[in-house]
């Protein structure tokens, strides 16, 4: 996930004020370690449209920390999406479903 932004406090002022509004783009949720220097990803998502919106919706949840990545298409995040459940752990996640594509995508890992 190197291209990936953050790590961000999941709270609404630090997400409101890092995450940009109204693009596609995928997310991942996690809890901070600070003692480690690490952050643990649980959870993995996307917005087709607000992905600020779709951060936020997670505010107030179990987790603490966020990274993101804004992208041009719902079909990019979709892919960027995919790319990132598989490699942080697929099932295992708590988003343990396969992300479902925007309309007629295949997903770069299974395919
Ligand atoms: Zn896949």
């Amino acid at each position: 996930m190197a291209d990936f932004r953050g790590p961000v406090h999941l709270a609404a002022v630090e997400v409101e004020r890092a995450v940009p509004a109204g693009t596609p783009g995928a997310f991942a949720l996690g809890f901070a370690r600070p003692q480690e220097g690490a952050v643990f990803i649980s959870y993995v998502g996307r917005s087709d449209t607000d992905l600020r919106a779709a951060v936020l919706a997670h505010v107030g949840s179990r987790y603490t920390a966020c990274f993101y990545l804004p992208l041009e298409s719902a079909a990019e995040a979709y892919a960027e999406e995919c790319r990132l459940w598989h490699e942080m752990g697929a099932m295992e996640l708590d988003s343990g479903d396969h992300p479902v594509p925007p309309g007629d995508h295949a997903c770069p890992v299974c395919d």
